[in-house]
C-alpha cells in the first residue's frame, strides 16, 4: 500500500508545486517587465456611477470594490502602463460625442492628478519606461470610436494635445467616414465599404501626428483599408481571434497576417462574448487560446492584453478582474512560451509599435496639417451649423438656422 500512497501523493502535491512554480516565474518576470493594457474603461464607470465626480467618498480609487479595476488590484497584477478609455457611446453622435468625450478626457487626467502615487499620466513610449522604473501605472488615454471627434480634424488633433494617443476609428457605428463591425453582421449595411476618402485621411492625419490607429470594431474591410492607408502599425486594442469565436469584434486569420506584415499588434479581448463566443461562460485557459492562435498566425510580436476590463459584464473563470493577470502569465508559461515572448507580449511590443508610430510622425514633420473639412454634405444629423461652408452648402442640407441668415449672421460675428 505504501508505494501506491506515495505515488498518489506524488500526484497530488506535483500538479500544485508546479503551479506555483509557474505562478512565481510569473511574479518575477512582471515585476521586471509589468503588463501594458490596451483597453480598460473605469473612467466609464466613473460617469455611470459618480457622473465623474471623483471627489465624492464613494469614489475612492483604492477603496472602490464593485469595479473590476482599482488601485490595490491594479498593483496586485503588475499593470505598469494602461490606456484608458475614453468613451462615450455611439448614441452621442451629432449630439454631445465631442462635448463628452472631453469630459471623458478630463476624468482621466484628474485621475492622475488625485492620486499621484499610482497613476502618472504619459503620452510617449519614455514616458511608460520611465513610469516602469517609478513603479507607478502609464496612464495613457485611447478615444473609443471615431464619433467622438465628429468629423473634423480640427478636433482630432486638439485630441491629440490633450494626449489622446489612440483612436479606435469606429465604435459599433457607422459614422460620416467609416464602416463599424456590425455591418459585417446582419445589424447593419455598409455604407463605405471601410473608409471613405475622407476616412483614409483621418488615418494619414493620425501618422502625421503621431497618434495609433485603433482597429478593434471596425469592419473587415475597413481593417483592410487602414492596413493599406497606415504609415505606421496599427493596433487591435481590445479584439480577440476571430478563428476561435466567431464574434465579428475578433480579427480574422488574413488581417492577422496582414498584422504580422506590417509589425502591428493584437491586444486580446477578455469579454466572455468574444472569448468564447458564450456570454455566461469562459475560462482563463480559453483566453489563453487566444493569445496562442495570435501568436501561431501574426507571431509573438504581435501579441497583447487588452482586457476590456469594466467595459463588459462578463469576463473569464479565473481572470475575474485585473488583479488576475499573473494567473494569465503562468498559464503562458505552462504552455511553454518563453520568457522574451511573454515579455514581448507584457509590454514590449506595445512599446515598439509606440516607438515606431513616433518615428513616422518625426518623419512626416514637414508634412502640414490637413485643413481640409469633411464635405459638408457628407455630415449627418440636425443640429450642426454650417459657419465655413459655402452658403450653397447649407441650403442643401437641414440645418437649424436657415441658409439666408447664416452669412449675415458671421458677418455680425466677425465684427
Ligand atoms: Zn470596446
Amino acid at each position: 500500500m505504501k508505494p501506491m500512497l506515495g505515488s498518489y501523493l506524488l500526484l497530488s502535491i506535483f500538479p500544485f508545486c508546479s503551479a506555483e512554480l509557474y505562478r512565481a516565474a510569473a511574479e518575477r518576470i512582471m515585476n521586471e517587465t509589468p503588463l501594458i493594457d490596451g483597453h480598460n474603461d473605469l473612467p466609464w464607470q466613473l460617469l455611470k456611477k459618480f457622473n465623474n465626480r471623483l471627489s465624492v467618498a464613494p469614489a475612492n480609487l483604492t477603496l472602490l470594490s464593485d469595479t473590476h479595476t482599482n488601485i490595490p488590484k491594479l498593483r496586485s497584477g503588475h499593470v505598469g502602463g494602461q490606456f484608458w478609455a475614453a468613451y462615450v457611446p455611439c448614441d452621442t453622435q451629432n449630439k454631445d460625442a465631442v462635448k463628452r468625450t472631453l469630459e471623458q478626457i478630463d476624468v482621466i487626467h484628474r485621475m492622475c492628478d488625485k492620486y499621484p502615487e499610482a497613476f502618472v499620466c504619459v503620452t510617449n513610449s519614455t514616458g511608460i519606461e520611465d513610469a516602469f522604473r517609478e513603479k507607478k501605472v502609464a496612464s495613457l488615454i485611447g478615444v473609443e470610436g471615431g464619433h467622438s471627434m465628429d468629423s473634423s480634424l480640427g478636433t482630432l488633433r486638439m485630441f491629440y494635445q490633450l494626449g489622446v494617443r489612440y483612436m479606435t476609428l469606429s465604435h459599433s457605428c457607422n459614422t460620416p467616414w467609416v464602416d463599424n463591425w456590425l455591418v459585417d453582421t446582419d445589424q447593419e449595411q455598409p455604407v463605405h465599404n471601410g473608409l471613405s476618402q475622407f476616412g483614409k485621411r483621418v488615418v494619414r492625419e493620425m501618422n502625421r501626428l503621431g497618434m495609433l490607429v485603433d482597429l478593434a470594431h471596425v469592419s473587415v474591410q475597413t481593417m483592410a483599408n487602414a492596413l493599406e492607408v497606415s504609415k505606421a502599425p496599427v493596433i487591435f486594442s481590445h479584439s480577440s481571434a476571430y478563428e476561435l469565436c466567431r464574434s465579428r469584434r475578433n480579427v480574422p486569420d488574413d488581417i492577422l497576417r496582414r498584422v504580422n506584415e506590417m509589425g502591428g499588434l493584437v491586444m486580446v479581448n477578455f469579454y466572455n462574448m468574444y472569448v468564447s463566443c458564450n456570454k455566461e461562460a469562459a475560462n482563463l485557459s480559453q483566453v489563453a487560446d487566444h493569445l496562442d492562435h495570435v501568436k501561431k498566425v501574426a507571431g509573438s510580436a504581435a501579441v497583447g492584453f487588452g482586457g476590456d476590463y469594466d467595459g463588459v459584464p462578463t469576463v473569464p473563470q479565473g481572470l475575474e478582474d485585473v488583479s488576475k493577470y499573473p494567473d494569465l502569465i503562468a498559464e503562458l508559461l505552462r504552455r511553454k512560451w518563453t520568457e522574451t515572448e511573454v515579455k514581448a507580449a507584457l509590454a514590449l511590443n506595445l512599446l515598439r509599435v509606440f516607438q515606431k508610430v513616433e518615428e513616422v510622425r518625426d518623419s512626416l514633420s514637414q508634412e502640414p496639417p490637413d485643413d481640409e473639412p469633411i464635405a459638408y454634405e457628407e455630415l449627418e444629423g440636425q443640429c450642426r451649423t454650417s459657419y465655413g461652408y459655402p452658403a450653397r452648402a447649407s441650403a442643401s442640407t437641414p440645418s437649424l438656422v436657415p441658409a439666408a441668415l447664416i452669412s449675415p449672421l458671421l458677418y455680425s460675428l466677425l465684427l
